[in-house]
């Protein structure tokens, strides 16, 4: 979508580009590549506070932090993300029902701001920053540096458990009762199956491993994606195919089993360029987050539209997010559940099925992720963000997004 106003003095922080939509464009005006900022400035291995520039890669510091026993509160799917944007998006993960986001772990960061100056912010310390920065997708001014808990662990790896079920009434039973008994929990579901099979699918949970004897499995080196096709890969065909084998090859058995922590927590990160799979028009990823008295039905409800709508996602997550509040004013999460679907972008037909998904998640009470986006209406973010008015009196007068102009226009 053509940005609605373009501003040629505004500027933009850019951390390494994973959000899925325009959060992190500025088209038109001028981006601060934050990857610059690279620079681990102090890490304590005795409390695990670690103080880095902005621009430093969570998979960096993921290979400075585990050796020493330590690892990120939180980490989303991918590693290739900056702590700024991390910070910036105040991401979530599989253990949000213990953890919460990642601004929960923050605890100062300094900030930079057009008229030059250079705050240092904290829950005590220009906290109406504070709160404004954490989940204010680099509208507020340029994080510099971050300082961050990170959670100590015993190992390397992960307890991982791998459970089928076969709906959503199972979905939310299982999804309850490893919420209380594990820090991680996720499900892939078959977004192919309806009828009796509507909402089957696998859930995994895992924990951190206790310490082991045995050295740790070789990291795997990631594969490229190797060309960039004309036409997209994804389609009915491939889609099924990729559903029926997926589940078929997940184990059946709920036994824990020993795995490194890469595989469980960044699967996509090992196919390098993955989204050049969806061809030209690339993908169009659609997250919402319904409060739990709503959840199932409306989860469903999606599921059904998106079958007969004849739009099958790629890969469908779901999961439960905690009630842990976070620290961010514009923070994604709510308490209930998440549902991630990725569609390959057919124009016309794939905006009329976003348009369904996010009614029927405004009308539960729900709302959408807007750095997953890059297509809501200025309605869609109003209804998700009642408060961002608020909000807006703390975005700096020289900073904007291809994001903030398109949902605030209206
Ligand atoms: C495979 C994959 C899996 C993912 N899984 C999850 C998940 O499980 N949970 C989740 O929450 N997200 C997930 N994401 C989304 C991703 O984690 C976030 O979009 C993340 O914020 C991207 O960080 P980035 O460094 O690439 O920042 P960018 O995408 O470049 O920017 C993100 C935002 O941060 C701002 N920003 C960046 N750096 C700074 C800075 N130094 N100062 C001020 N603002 C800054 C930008 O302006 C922008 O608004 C996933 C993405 C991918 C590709």
């Amino acid at each position: 979508m053509a940005d609605p106003a373009p501003q040629r003095g505004l500027v933009l922080a850019h951390g390494n580009g994973r959000s899925y939509g325009d959060s992190c464009l500025n088209d038109g005006g001028r981006l601060i590549m934050a990857r610059q900022l690279d620079r681990v400035l102090a890490f304590d291995r005795e409390s695990g506070l670690v103080t880095c520039d902005a621009g430093v890669l969570l998979d960096d510091l993921l290979k400075l932090a585990v050796p020493a026993g330590w690892f990120p509160p939180v980490t989303p799917g991918t590693c290739f993300v900056t702590i700024g944007g991390a910070l910036a998006n105040d991401v979530h993960g599989k253990n949000h029902h213990c953890a919460g986001t990642f601004g929960r772990h923050v605890r100062a960061f300094e900030l930079m701001r057009s008229d030059g100056q250079r705050l240092t912010c904290a829950p005590d310390i220009n906290a109406a920053l504070f709160a404004a920065t954490i989940g204010g997708m680099g509208l507020t001014g340029l994080i510099t540096q971050v300082t961050l808990q990170l959670m100590p662990v015993a190992s390397a790896e992960m307890m991982q458990e791998t459970i089928h079920f076969d709906g959503l009434d199972a979905f939310f039973a299982i999804a309850a009762q490893s919420d209380a008994t594990h820090d991680y929990t996720v499900a892939w579901i078959d977004a192919l199956a309806g009828g009796s099979a509507l909402g089957r699918g696998v859930f995994f949970r895992a924990n951190h491993a206790p310490a082991s004897r045995q050295p740790s499995s070789r990291p795997r080196r990631s594969l490229p994606f190797p060309v960039r096709p004309p036409i997209p890969l994804i389609n009915g065909v491939t889609l099924r195919a990729f559903n029926l084998l997926y589940r078929a090859m997940q184990p059946h058995s709920a036994e824990p089993s020993r795995i490194a922590y890469r595989p469980f927590f960044y699967p996509l990160d090992r196919v390098r360029n993955w989204n050049r799979a969806y061809g030209p028009g690339g993908l169009r990823q659609f997250q919402c987050a319904i409060p739990m008295a709503h959840a199932r039905d409306s989860v469903e409800e999606m599921l059904r539209r998106t079958l007969a709508a004849g739009e099958a996602s790629f890969l469908t997550v779901l999961k439960l997010f905690g009630d842990v509040p976070s620290p961010g004013m514009m923070s994604f999460p709510l308490a209930g559940a998440t549902l991630t679907l990725d569609f390959p972008n057919r124009g016309a037909r794939t905006e009329r099925l976003l348009d369904q998904l996010d009614a029927i998640a405004l009308a539960a009470g729900g709302r959408v992720n807007p750095y997953k986006d890059a297509r809501m209406s200025p309605a869609t973010f109003e209804a998700s963000f009642p408060h961002w008015r608020d909000f807006a009196a703390h975005v700096d007068p020289g900073f904007s997004s291809s994001f903030w102009r398109r949902v605030t226009a209206g």
